[in-house]
């Protein structure tokens, strides 16, 4: 929704959905965020709701019983969803990258098998990479995966996966060939099944452990957690794009779908930034000081002005990388840049909003509270700041090579 002008650059198709999706997460999200915030309460009904929605099948196309929206459409949705609550779109983000995944690399057998089921929400995917050790630094991967009979077995220990305890599909990262060089070329992605919601599991997914949730200081319902591997066997046939076109090409495989998950986390940045604009716009009008409401002061004009011209940009950066991958174009540095500027921009704008509320910002009977908490994991996830910008830089100066 923009706020600063009406003009709007969705299709009807687009409107209807994205404006469904908003009364969802009016009606259905936001009144029940900060209780679960509060208790840390994974937000079982509404994500019954989104199933019968198909919002997790929005990009799986109409064969597999998805939606076959394009990523432009997709984006739109979780920029809604995320102006109601973070963590609803992360429920729905890696599993988004695990179909992209499939879809995009996985053989006709994998699509097959998995994408019907994870179109309905009857299973949905985690996307695992980092370890104890590594986040930025992929290819320093220690997870170890070992050809044994018609298996991989696997072994190590990854962390902070989103979704790591509900999901019934990982989408894994691991070390197949640990002579390769440079490492990256031995690196093969697993698709792990579990059985969700166990903690110990057995039988056919023994070997692979969830420890207890990782406590967090935001983006609360949604459970991070490590995942254990000790002798977890991975059928062959669970290779992505199977064993004798996917060997050793899953860092590829991986960096080109945390292509599309930087639109998804930008998308986020401009959700959590556009409510705390609006939060901020309604807080301004009501709460006055020196006789006037605050929104007369120009200090607090000067900053809705800010705040509601990152918003339109973020908007604007996030749909236009969206459109170029949509229409094959590449789009590493567009996607790079979307990322960068709208995760700062839900930080600032959030930031912004807080101060405006003075005090009761700090209160957590005001929703910008939870706001202040969620934000800053957008510069974490999919890549921080930092990395976007060596991103954006190294692509730049090959782009433009003298
Ligand atoms: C809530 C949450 C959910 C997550 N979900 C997932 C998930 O589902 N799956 C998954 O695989 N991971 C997930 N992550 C992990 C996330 O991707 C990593 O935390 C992130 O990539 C950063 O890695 P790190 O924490 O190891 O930081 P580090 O890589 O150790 O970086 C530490 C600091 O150094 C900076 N830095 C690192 N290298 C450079 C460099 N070359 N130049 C300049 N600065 C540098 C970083 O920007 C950062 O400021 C999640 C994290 C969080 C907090």
């Amino acid at each position: 929704m923009a706020v600063a002008t009406p003009y709007s650059d969705q299709t009807d198709e687009q409107r209807a959905i994205t404006e469904m999706v908003r009364q969802f997460v009016d009606e259905q999200v936001i009144p029940i965020a900060e209780e679960h915030d509060a208790e840390d309460k994974f937000p079982e009904a509404v994500v019954e709701q989104m199933k019968e929605l198909g919002l997790f099948g929005v990009t799986i196309p109409e064969e597999y019983g998805g939606m076959g929206l394009d990523l432009t459409t997709y984006a739109m949705i979780v920029e809604e969803l995320s102006r109601g609550w973070i963590s609803i779109s992360g429920i729905v983000n890696t599993h988004f990258i695990g179909s992209y995944l499939l879809m995009k690399f996985g053989t006709d057998e994998q699509r097959q098998k998995y994408l019907p089921r994870m179109a309905t929400g009857e299973i949905r995917a985690a996307f695992s990479l980092s370890e104890p050790g590594l986040g930025s630094d992929v290819q320093a991967i220690s997870t170890r995966a070992r050809k044994d009979g018609d298996d991989w077995v696997i072994n190590g220990q990854k962390m902070w996966v989103t979704n790591g305890l509900r999901s019934g599909l990982v989408f894994l990262l691991a070390k197949s060939d640990p002579d390769a060089q440079p490492a990256y070329k031995g690196m093969t992605c697993f698709i792990c099944e579990k059985e969700p919601g166990k903690e110990v599991n057995e039988g056919p997914y023994k070997g692979l452990t969830i420890p207890p949730k990782i406590k967090k200081m935001g983006y609360k319902g949604v459970e991070s957690t490590e995942l254990v591997f000790e002798d977890y066997r991975c059928p062959a046939e669970n290779v992505l794009g199977g064993e004798e076109a996917g060997l050793n090409k899953g860092f590829g495989q991986m960096m080109d779908a945390l292509e599309v998950g930087r639109v998804n986390v930008a998308a986020r940045g401009v959700g959590i930034a556009q409510r705390a604009l609006e939060l901020a716009l309604k807080y301004s009008q009501e709460r006055r000081t020196f006789g006037k409401p605050i929104a007369e002061h120009q200090a607090i004009q000067f900053k809705l002005a800010d705040m509601a011209t990152k918003v339109e940009a973020a908007r604007l950066l996030t749909r236009k990388a969206a459109r170029m991958k949509d229409a094959g174009e590449r789009s590493d540095l567009e996607a790079g840049m979307a990322k960068l500027f709208a995760s700062e921009t839900g930080k600032e704008v959030v930031e912004e909003a807080f101060r405006i509320h003075g005090g009761y910002g700090y209160s957590k009977e005001y929703e910008i509270e939870r706001l202040y908490r969620d934000a800053p994991l957008l510069l974490i996830g999919e890549g921080t700041s930092e990395i976007q910008r060596m991103v954006i830089g190294r692509t730049l100066l090959k782009r433009h090579k003298i």
